[in-house]
């Protein structure tokens, strides 16, 4: 399902944030101008999206094991296995997620998160976190808001600026879901690594991109009114539950997990 242009097409003039990723991801969907932009961040760019992408694999395996079987995956990334879904329903085969991104690109590979188990159910929307009402709307198609949701925006609120309202959008969203439900968040930050902060900046702003990096203090207000579970908000190499986290791995990115009272 789409909520924009029916099909919207990929303009390879300018870089975008899913493309940039994807190529620090070690991934072929992107193109000589991401590329420029991932060239001039710094070589701890491609390692600190390797740990984002775990925590989300961790993220979401430990939510299935608590029995959440509902996702809400808001900027999803290019398909980039092994995908949330596959993540999830390796464990609760009967798993339903809704994915939503608003670059044309994930649009197009959006097949490769439609491929559900057959006891599951996976779908798609085309569309912007900054109408969170219309990605509510969509998701109830397929999501049953009575029971627990995971709702994840991971790597995405850094793409907002402060006037676009993320702490506002984020509320909205987790508003919509039942106690019991969980927010899953990674952000931007450039605490762990001050020294790289005006490069990566500079990198991003070069290719037109609105980075905001965000302090632990401006990270904190996402998760205003929600139970953090443990180990609370942390550099996403150390968002671990049962394992022990590896020693003296920064990140560029804070990550926690909620629980909506
Ligand atoms: N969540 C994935 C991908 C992160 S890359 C992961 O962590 O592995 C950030 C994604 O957010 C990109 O796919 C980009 O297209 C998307 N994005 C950026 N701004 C957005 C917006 N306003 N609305 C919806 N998606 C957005």
């Amino acid at each position: 399902m789409t909520a924009g242009p029916l099909n919207p097409q990929i303009d390879t003039s300018k870089p975008h944030p899913a493309r940039v990723y994807d190529w620090l991801l070690g991934g072929k969907d992107n193109y000589p101008v991401d590329q420029t932009v991932g060239e001039k961040l710094p070589p701890e760019a491609r390692a600190n999206a390797a740990r984002n992408r775990a925590f989300m694999h961790r993220a979401s395996a430990w939510l299935a094991h608590r029995g959440v079987d509902q996702f809400l995956d808001v900027g999803t990334g290019i398909p980039t296995s092994p995908n949330l879904h596959q993540i999830v329903q390796a464990i609760t085969p009967t798993a339903r997620i809704v994915y939503a991104d608003n670059d044309p690109i994930v649009l197009r590979h959006a097949e490769a998160l439609l491929v559900s188990s057959p006891e599951g159910a996976t779908d798609y929307i085309h569309a912007d976190v900054r109408q969170p009402q219309l990605i509510l709307d969509r998701a109830r198609e397929l999501l049953d808001f009575d029971r627990p949701i995971a709702l994840s925006l991971i790597a995405l609120m850094h793409f907002l600026p402060d006037e676009q309202d993320p702490y506002g959008i984020t509320r909205t969203l987790v508003d919509a879901l039942p106690s019991g439900s969980y927010l899953v968040l990674s952000h931007g930050t450039a605490d762990q690594h001050p020294e790289l902060r005006v490069e990566t900046e500079a990198a991003y702003k070069k290719g037109a991109i609105a980075l905001r990096m965000r302090t632990r203090s401006e990270v904190e207000p996402f998760f205003d009114g929600l139970d953090l579970i443990a180990p609370g908000l942390v550099p996403a190499a150390e968002w671990y539950q049962e394992e022990p986290a590896p020693e003296n791995e920064r990140s560029g990115f804070y990550v926690g997990v909620a629980r909506v009272k």
